[in-house]
């Protein structure tokens, strides 16, 4: 078993990463598996070298060792370009060059409705449609979508935690009508979220991916990417999210809850277990 912890350093850990790491590691421990860290800076608009350090601190404060080298997402900028080329080259993907706003006004055009997916609003097709004449290499001021209607197949995956628990199968014409074309390059990333976990969670030899429930809706993204991709599909384990008392969940804004606070606070690791309702370290 291998699993990982994957967080974004722009900005503090709280209890909800704390849960999710501790949970991470926990299960490779137990399964005398191995527990990787991986950076997801991408956004280096937001990513901080401080949050990064500090996120190792917070790791070993907690008393979690991880195996292997780290993985940081913004030295793999060219193994994102290179899949991007391939999924380009089989005609799956198109240039994008619509603005938050354009979507926003041809989907709610009263023809089309407006509808949204696991990445928000639907794609409502536009530079899709026009973009039949396909130009040799995508413009460098575009975004990359996926072309659902071409990509999308029938898929399935496993989820051994108890929130979702089960085979889930999503069908072709469900990716196509609740998906969507979704980026899959961000104009200033050169990759966006989704390939980038795809392709860092192959990387790695994932075998059990856990993470928060808020991304179960993307795991069937996920999941279609392997298989365009060749990649194996990792079993899923999405855990609850740790809520404030008004049943808010946290975010990385609320610095009331980071970690960090809780040591100057005097707290100890096992006081974080017991918070976030994990079990003491043994
Ligand atoms: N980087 C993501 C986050 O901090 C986690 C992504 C994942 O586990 O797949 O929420």
């Amino acid at each position: 078993m291998i699993t990982r912890f994957a967080p974004s350093p722009t900005g503090p850990l709280h209890l909800g990463h704390a849960y999710s790491a501790i949970f991470a590691h926990d299960m490779a421990r137990k399964a005398g598996g191995q527990f990787l860290l991986r950076i997801e800076d991408i956004d280096q608009s937001r990513a901080r070298p401080h949050w990064e350090e500090q996120i190792y601190d917070d790791l070993r404060w907690l008393g979690l060792t991880w195996d292997g080298p780290i993985l940081r997402q913004s030295d793999r900028l060219n193994i994102y370009r290179e899949a991007l080329e391939t999924l380009w080259e089989s005609d799956l993907l198109f240039a994008c060059t619509c603005t938050r706003r354009d979507i926003e006004a041809a989907a709610s055009a009263p023809q089309e409705g407006v509808q949204y997916g696991p990445d928000g609003l639907i794609y409502p097709g536009t530079c899709r449609e026009r973009g039949s004449r396909r130009p040799g290499t995508p413009l460098p001021d575009s975004a990359l979508r996926l072309n659902m209607t071409r990509a999308a197949r029938d898929i399935r995956f496993e989820e051994i935690c108890a929130l979702h628990k089960g085979t889930h199968h999503i069908s072709r014409a469900d990716l196509i009508d609740k998906v969507g074309d979704v980026v899959l390059a961000r104009r200033e990333m050169g990759t966006s979220y989704h390939l980038a976990v795809v392709l860092d969670d192959a990387a790695q030899g994932i075998t059990h991916v856990t993470r928060g429930a808020d991304l179960f809706d993307a795991t069937q993204i996920h999941v279609l990417l392997q298989a365009l991709l060749e990649l194996p599909t990792p079993t899923y384990c999405h855990h609850d999210l740790i809520r404030d008392e008004n049943g808010k969940r946290l975010a990385k804004r609320d610095d009331a809850r980071a970690i960090a606070k809780y040591r100057e606070d005097g707290a100890t690791p096992d006081d974080i277990r017991r918070m976030v309702g994990l079990p003491a370290s043994s």
